[in-house]
């Protein structure tokens, strides 16, 4: 047992002024491994009024200086790879591997951020074309001030840096809210701040729920640019109050993003690119592929090889090396997966995966479910469900599967499995989705971009556009 996490204010580690505690767990023993204090709108003002006094000084600080902050960021981490990775498999229930990545994912991206920063400074005061003959234009761009960032509990470490890293090479100043599902190793990123010496108020860390944090800080007039990674109905309300004083947002929402495999597709990359799409952190991914639309030629071979595949699946201990499949992260998650399942039993959907793999006897584990023929009407088909469970169809040719890929509220990614690398881009191409992978597994490397079209989200994460999210441009013009 932990003990309880405290925020981190103006450098200082900080009790809460609310009294209430959520419990932290561990998804597997379904034991309590720390406590986190619920946090008070008295804690955002704090973190809030630290974040503006060390904004004048760490805008004037410049890329250079900043990059080696964010150097010392990547370094930290790295250095407690093994701890963290450890940590955050135990805190959210991944195997060990795939925390191991997520380590290795946002190290990449504090190390290209650092990059970035110092790349800005080169760039103030560019000349920029103005196409008008006997002027001239030069463009500067200014931190857009004190960024409140929140995230969820599915990538701990990654969602943050997605924010974090860009918006403090930007030159904000930041007040970060973790889940309160998985705060643990989002802690360390306070201990690293205080160990690198950042200067006092630049990054600061509260911890708490969403009425009590999240509600507060996206609703502080203090705060400049909001940032929110997380489920549509509350990045909803997050554009909402950020609408008042007309604030820059970012948001990164939910998906139900689709997997097309052509006739002519490697049968074996396309079993293994559907089973990491839907079953990767037992499905809890914004970016799952959970609707399979494969032609109907290779159908039944297909399904074949991903029954055989899941069956291969190792649930179990997720700081075990040979685990393949953790538990969900708690108890509302797996009831919130288990709803969609009797929903499925409602509308008469029976799951093709029998019998279901061999689950341990304890842990909040659901065995993953492959529906086929699922009518595009159902909820199934239609909602993101957040678990390990596909919903297929099988189609006559390209445009069915590109119509059926598109018909959907949300367009954060998909995936394209067929013949040819030529092919697979040109069937990418037809697709509303933010990020598509060709025959390949879904990588976010810290220089591309993330993030979704409709529903799934407003602006992108990573590259030179997740930097661009927290600057502001200004442009002098002048006779030449
Ligand atoms: P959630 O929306 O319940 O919570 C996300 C964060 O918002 C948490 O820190 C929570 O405490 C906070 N929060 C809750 N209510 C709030 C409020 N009223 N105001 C401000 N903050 C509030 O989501 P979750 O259950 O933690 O995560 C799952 C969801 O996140 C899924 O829908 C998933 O698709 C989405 N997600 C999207 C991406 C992406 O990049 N598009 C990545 C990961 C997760």
């Amino acid at each position: 047992m932990q003990g309880l996490m405290h925020h981190f204010i103006d450098k200082q580690w900080v009790t809460s002024r609310g009294e209430r505690r959520l419990p932290v767990t561990d998804p597997y023993h379904d034991t309590l491994i720390a406590e986190v204090t619920a946090g008070a709108p008295e804690d955002v003002d704090a973190a809030v009024s630290a974040a503006r006094r060390a904004l004048p000084a760490w805008r004037a600080l410049g890329g250079v200086a900043r990059g080696a902050y964010l150097d010392a960021f990547a370094d930290a981490l790295a250095e407690r790879r093994d701890e963290l990775a450890a940590l955050s498999s135990r805190n959210n229930g991944k195997p060990r591997a795939e925390a191991e990545q997520d380590l290795s994912d946002a190290i990449a991206c504090y190390r290209h951020y650092a990059g970035e920063a110092r790349d800005l400074e080169a760039r103030q005061g560019e000349t920029v074309s103005t196409g008008e003959a006997g002027l001239v234009s030069r463009r500067y761009q200014e931190p857009a001030g004190v960024a409140g960032l929140i995230t969820p509990w599915n990538f701990p470490l990654v969602s943050s840096a997605w924010k974090i890293a860009p918006a403090l090479a930007a030159g904000c100043t930041v007040v970060f809210k973790p889940s309160e599902v998985t705060p643990l190793p989002e802690q360390a990123l306070a201990e690293i701040a205080q160990a690198i010496e950042l200067p006092a108020g630049v990054f600061n860390l509260v911890h708490g729920d969403g009425a009590n944090i999240g509600a507060p800080l996206t609703a502080h007039p203090g705060v400049d640019k909001l940032s929110f990674t997380g489920s549509n109905p509350v990045g909803e309300a997050v554009m909402a109050a950020a609408a008042r004083g007309t604030r820059n947002v970012s948001l990164e929402l939910g998906g139900k993003s689709p997997i097309l495999v052509t006739e002519d597709a490697d049968l074996d990359l396309a079993t293994e690119l559907v089973l990491a799409g839907f079953c990767y952190n037992a499905g809890q991914m914004c970016s799952a592929t959970s609707r399979l639309l494969v032609h109907e030629r290779v159908a039944n071979a297909l399904h074949d090889r991903l029954d055989a595949a899941i069956a291969e699946l190792v649930a179990g201990d997720p700081q075990d090396p040979a685990t393949t499949l953790g538990p969900l992260v708690n108890a509302t998650q797996r009831h919130r997966v288990s709803a969609y399942l009797a929903e499925a039993e409602a509308e008469g959907l029976t799951p093709t995966t029998t019998p279901a793999l061999a689950l341990p006897d304890q842990g909040h584990f659901v065995s993953p479910r492959v529906f086929r023929d699922v009518p595009t009407a159902s909820r199934l088909w239609r909602e993101e469900i957040f678990g390990p469970v596909l919903c297929a169809r099988a189609v006559r040719d390209d445009d069915e599967a590109v119509a059926l890929a598109n018909d959907s509220a949300f367009g954060l990614a998909a995936t394209v499995v067929a013949g040819t690398g030529e092919r697979a881009d040109a069937l990418a191409n037809r697709l509303t989705a933010g990020n598509v992978w060709c025959n390949t597994y879904q990588v976010a490397p810290p220089g591309l971009g993330w993030g979704g079209m409709k529903g799934s989200g407003l602006g992108r994460e990573l590259g030179r556009a997740g930097l661009d999210a927290y600057l502001e441009a200004r442009y002098v013009t002048r006779p030449a």
